[in-house]
């Protein structure tokens, strides 16, 4: 029997094969070895091979096509912030996307307007100060160097940028970001970057002059293994920025959101930015960047028609954040940050092998005492704890800002004969090549 419809209105594709509303539906199932052998034929090579499939996610638990359970202490990244799944951020997503989920830039969104409002809001942004959605960090450092290059024109062509330092992979961002890996095979970059040294004042003093249209840091570089610019060093950044009229951008990505435990790391450091970007944790796992211009001036560099963006603002991304900050503020979990920090801090100082610990908020950096990070990583999954592990030495922990007590002191517990495993195998590695060396040389 065919369902009725009204005149005009087409008939809705049959549910009966799509019923599980579920892209499990569409995509069928396999084990975790199948599923990568497809990867594999399929994806581009760039990120190497993944680790794991991962199927679904609760808070901070993941599971794996082959059904094991993980705490996620990566977070995606620093990306989700309340975790996986979160049941208010889901239904407020579901329920936009129901109502209404895209429209073009020529038009705007309740959604859009308010998410722009909270943020000028959280971050205490003065009068006249703007907001502008994109969909990703890469994007929202786009707009600032773009935002540079106004504020700049010819005359002051130099942006610069920190030794350390990411801002990401499209070719502004990638410009700034200092790895020479990640640049030199696609060079000639965007012209007028200069890396500086970093936490360095002498450096910035000797390189500001009036051919500098902007300086952009991290308060906390994340990808360099969660190092902190010294107090004293973002003082310096905004008095010298300001006295030779160029613009201090706070690349925030990682650090905002409440991941070290306030809303954003610079300005609780009691700096004023001319511009702040955003992503990572903004969406709740949902992809959205932004930027934020501080007052007036930066805020009217870009005029109409000077910058755009398709699905930057849109209705469901927008609501997305709203309710991730909405459940953010009224949960207190910016407490909880502060909380389990203080664990994990004094947890790993304790801990043989751990030789450094750096702990802001749910942004967490430890060394190891041997080049042993990419063997811990290894072992940590198949404990299963997904950890990063940025620099040879270092892991670096971001897990939802809702992680409790409880899921930080299993990792705590766990970690001794992680690094116990991963030093044996690294040993032994080390022992087998010095076996092959002599026999060669036998
Ligand atoms: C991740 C990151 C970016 C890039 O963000 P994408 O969303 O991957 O483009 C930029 N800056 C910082 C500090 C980051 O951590």
């Amino acid at each position: 029997m065919t369902e009725e419809h009204p005149a005009g209105t087409p008939a809705a594709p049959s549910t009966t094969d799509l019923s599980n509303a579920n892209a499990a539906a569409v995509t069928g199932t396999g084990t975790g070895e199948q599923w990568l052998a497809r990867y594999k034929d399929s994806l581009m090579g760039v990120f190497g091979s993944p680790q794991r499939v991962l199927v679904r996610g609760a808070g901070a638990l993941v599971w794996d096509a082959d059904g094991k359970e993980y705490l996620d202490l990566l977070g995606g990244i620093a990306v989700n912030a309340l975790g996986h799944a979160h049941p208010f951020v889901t239904s407020v997503i579901a329920s936009q996307l129901s109502t209404l989920g895209h429209v073009s830039n020529f038009f705007t969104s309740p959604t859009q307007i308010a998410l722009a409002e909270k943020l000028l809001e959280l971050s205490q942004a003065p009068a006249g100060s703007k907001v502008f959605f994109a969909n990703s960090g890469t994007e929202a450092n786009e707009a600032a160097f773009k935002l540079a290059r106004g504020h700049g024109g010819k005359e002051r062509p130099t942006i610069l940028a920190l030794e350390g330092g990411f801002h990401g992979r499209t070719m502004g961002a990638l410009a700034m970001t200092a790895k020479a890996a990640y640049r030199e095979p696609f060079e000639p970059m965007p012209a007028g970057v200069r890396h500086i040294a970093f936490n360095d004042i002498n450096a910035l003093r000797d390189a500001m002059d009036s051919s500098v249209a902007a300086l952009v840091i991290e308060p906390i570089q994340g990808e360099a293994g969660v190092r902190p610019l010294s107090a004293e060093y973002l003082q310096a950044a905004r008095e010298l920025t300001r006295e030779h009229g160029a613009l201090l951008i706070m690349d925030e990505v990682q650090t905002g959101i409440g991941r070290t435990g306030s809303w954003f790391a610079g300005i609780e450091s009691g700096i004023t930015p001319d511009a702040m970007t955003l992503a990572k944790g903004l969406g709740g796992g949902f992809p959205i960047g932004a930027i934020i211009t501080f007052g007036e001036g930066p805020s009217t560099v870009l005029s109409a028609g000077q910058h755009g963006t398709t699905f930057g603002g849109n209705p469901v991304a927008t609501a997305a954040a709203l309710a991730t900050l909405h459940v953010l503020e009224s949960q207190n979990v910016l407490e909880n940050v502060r909380t389990v920090s203080t664990i994990f801090a004094e947890g790993l100082g304790k801990v043989d092998g751990v030789t450094d610990v750096r702990a802001f908020g749910l942004l967490v950096g430890f060394d190891l005492a041997e080049d042993i990070a990419a063997g811990v990583v290894a072992a940590a999954l198949d404990a299963g704890f997904i950890i990063n592990a940025p620099r040879p030495n270092t892991i670096r922990l971001a897990p939802p800002l809702n992680l409790t007590a409880e899921q930080a002191r299993s990792f705590l517990d766990a970690l001794p004969a992680l690094i116990a495993t991963a030093t044996a195998a690294h040993h032994a590695a080390a022992t087998a090549a010095t076996e092959t060396t002599t026999e060669k040389s036998s």
